[in-house]
């Protein structure tokens, strides 16, 4: 092996690169439940041409390479299970072009969903994009890697699905641009009438290249936005309720929710149903639908809207924090999710198994469901706290998710982010003749395989 910490700092330059042991401890883990493991080097890059270098380099020394953004995913998607070196990515987070008319940015790959929501703020501020409600830090080409979903999936699909071109430096350390930026400057379309290749790299976890640039759409920001949320005992009637509320074809998002504490939720279902307007008429039309749609329900006492205007605030937030506070992240706490996407007539069977998992394990749940594509499926977050001091506890929790994800593969959903023990389920259940295509597709982007290995590996 020749010098890499030397080859390192000549590419990155001293500051940015590191293997002492305090900054590798902290590149072995993230914050969700798996055991760290080590990386030998950590990088931050600038540019592109410092991306291709360091993937050159890895070829060249046969060494790993794990692309990192925030490492906000929960699933060790970034621990680097074989060591090597983990590019942080984050230095590289300039906001290059919004194109106000096409309705699209393009941003570097390290930049973060809250530096992308501030720009649009200020220059563009009837523009949005899919924000998810994840820390503001995570970043976009990182979500975008995983299939993410935000604030518009209900409306417009993944987050993945919104990108419109893409700069990758593939694991043979060349780059390429996928979709119109590959033909001519402007990046409104990642395929149309071309075969699309984002299908090579959305979905991979930086298994097949290194993303340095990603084309996102973006979408009118409305003046206002509000909220109503639909209360019911009877599991059932959610995914009835749904059903309406996606026929209006007039909603920003919807998320269904339950969870023990505080006791005022216990035994309940909540539909929060969000909705935006450029005038309070608008608001109000639409506010009006929703109650026309769900009247039935209300009539039979079955369901009804609860009073919302205490947790507004919070609700209304962009990212939504409540999420960090189920866990008490502040206090040394942790959660972590299994989110299968699945169909959203599956809510009763999901959300009977999550209480089920934690009564036998002992655990304080929460379960939360978000619509996607008008209804043609939700993505279901079973999701557990924990105390990160109590061993135990998070043995407990990890379990807890083994189950989560075996219930969800015998459901016939797909786990989302799994990690690689959830990869390796998937790919035992998948038909043999799609694993050996993933297989092929893996050697013959990677034939080294150095990008992000250990996941989506065929064994
Ligand atoms: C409180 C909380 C709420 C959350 N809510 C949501 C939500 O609403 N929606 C949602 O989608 N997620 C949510 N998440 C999960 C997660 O934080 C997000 O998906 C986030 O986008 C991950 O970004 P990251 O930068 O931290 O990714 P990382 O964990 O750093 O990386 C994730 C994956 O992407 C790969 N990757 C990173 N950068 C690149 C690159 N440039 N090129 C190629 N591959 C790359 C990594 O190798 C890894 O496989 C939430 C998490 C928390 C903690």
């Amino acid at each position: 092996m020749g010098d890499i910490l030397g080859s390192l700092r000549e590419i990155v330059g001293e500051r940015w690169v590191s293997d002492r042991p305090e900054e590798l401890w902290y590149y072995s883990r993230d914050p969700g439940v798996l055991e760290p493991h080590r990386p030998d080097y950590v990088v931050a890059p600038d540019s592109v041409e410092q991306v291709q270098k360091i993937v050159q380099l890895a070829v060249r020394e046969k060494v790993p390479v794990v692309p990192m953004g925030n490492a906000m995913a929960l699933t060790g998607l970034v621990i680097p299970l074989k060591g090597g070196i983990v590019v942080d990515m984050k230095r590289m987070n300039r906001i290059l072009e919004v194109n106000e008319r096409a309705r699209y940015a393009v941003v570097e790959g390290g930049t973060s969903q809250g530096a992308l929501k501030a720009y649009l703020q200020d220059h563009y501020p009837h523009l949005r994009h899919s924000l998810p409600d994840a820390p503001a830090a995570t970043t976009i080409a990182a979500n975008v890697a995983l299939h993410g979903q935000g604030r518009l999936t209900q409306q417009y699909g993944f987050n993945s699905e919104m990108v419109c071109g893409l700069e990758v430096v593939l694991p043979t350390g060349e780059v390429c641009r996928i979709g119109s930026p590959s033909l001519g400057p402007y990046w409104f379309s990642r395929s149309h009438t071309l075969p699309d290749l984002s299908g090579l790299f959305l979905g991979w976890l930086g298994t097949t290249g290194i993303i340095t640039k990603v084309g996102i759409r973006l979408y009118p920001n409305k003046k206002l936005r509000d909220l109503e949320i639909f209360v019911t005992d009877i599991p059932e009637l959610v995914p009835e309720a749904i059903y309406r509320l996606t026929h209006l074809e007039l909603l920003e998002d919807i998320t269904a929710w339950f969870q023990p504490k505080p006791l005022m939720f216990k035994d309940n279902y909540h539909v929060t149903i969000y909705f935006t307007g450029d005038t309070e008429e608008e608001l109000e039309f639409k506010r009006k639908m929703v109650w026309g749609c769900l009247q039935e329900f209300i009539d039979s006492k079955d369901g009804g809207f609860m009073g919302v205007d205490p947790l507004k605030p919070q609700l209304l937030e962009m990212p939504q924090r409540s999420v960090a506070e189920f866990a008490d992240v502040p206090r040394g706490g942790g959660f972590e999710y299994s989110g299968p996407i699945t169909l959203v007539e599956h809510f009763p069977k999901y959300a009977e198994k999550v209480v089920e998992l934690a009564r036998k394990y002992d655990l304080l749940y929460s379960g939360m469901a978000r619509v996607i594509s008008g209804g043609h499926a939700m993505m279901f977050a079973i999701s557990f706290a924990f105390n990160r001091a109590d061993r135990d506890m998070m043995e407990r929790v990890k379990k807890a998710m083994d189950e989560a994800t075996e219930f969800a593969l015998q459901m016939g959903s797909i786990p989302w982010k799994p990690n690689f023990m959830e990869q390796r389920m998937i790919l035992e259940k998948m038909d043999p003749v799609t694993r050996e295509l993933i297989h092929r597709i893996r050697r013959l982007m990677d034939p080294h395989g150095i990008m992000n290995p250990g996941n989506w590996e065929v064994q």
